[in-house]
């Protein structure tokens, strides 16, 4: 799989818009936008006046980089979502937030989206008492995600939970920090997403 290895804070310049890539950095006076508040290379510090369709672009590629998504995976997704019932952009960040990497992180078990995925890969996690190791694995209503035998002992895992409790859960995740045991309560809305992003704009471009 094609992968991006360059800072990640230049990501986030670059979208102009703090995307939370590294966990606990991006919290602090260190994060890279906060420093440099333009975007990254010589021509940094003229942007540009987007024309619509660079908007939607710039929107689309946010998303894409928000959930580590390659082109080919995102389009599948938003096909899935204009098939299903409700606001086509809203199904599409649902389901984005239905995979398995972003609850694990959405769960405390990670500091970050990439960490997620890694602990993911790396057969840390099971759903249900089964071990899956697809980030792209869509959790239902009702699944218990938790780490396995073993891996509970992470330092990595326990480090993240005890920073996570502070920040606090999303409302259709259920934690229970005691046993590290999370329960999907139900498929997120809209206003349940924090995320800086106008999925109309993604919905547009595709639509053309
Ligand atoms: Fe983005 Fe700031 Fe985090 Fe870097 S530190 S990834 S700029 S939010």
């Amino acid at each position: 799989m094609a992968r991006y290895t360059d800072a990640l804070c230049r990501i986030c310049r670059r979208e102009n818009d703090k995307l939370f890539l590294k966990g606990d950095r991006c919290y602090t006076d260190k994060c890279g936008i906060e420093r440099r508040k333009y975007a990254p290379g010589v021509h940094g510090q003229r942007r540009k006046k987007l024309s619509d369709y660079g908007l939607q672009l710039r929107e689309k590629q946010k998303v894409k980089q928000i959930y580590s998504v390659l082109e080919r995976q995102f389009k599948k997704y938003f096909y899935m979502a204009e098939r299903m019932k409700g606001v086509t952009g809203s199904n599409l960040l649902q389901l984005l937030e239905r995979r398995l990497d972003n609850v694990v992180y959405r769960l405390g078990f990670a500091s970050n989206k990439r960490q997620a995925r890694q602990l993911v890969t790396h057969r840390h996690f099971t759903v249900n008492g089964r071990r899956v190791s697809i980030p792209s694995y869509l959790v239902s209503v009702g699944d218990i995600v938790s780490p396995g035998e073993a891996s509970d002992k992470l330092i990595v895992i326990q480090d993240s939970i005890a920073k996570a409790e502070h920040r606090g859960f999303p409302s259709w995740l259920e934690m229970d920090v005691n046993n590290l045991k999370g329960k999907i309560l139900h498929f997120p809305s809209r206003e349940e997403i924090a995320l800086p992003v106008l999925e109309q704009l993604i919905v547009e471009l595709y639509s053309k």
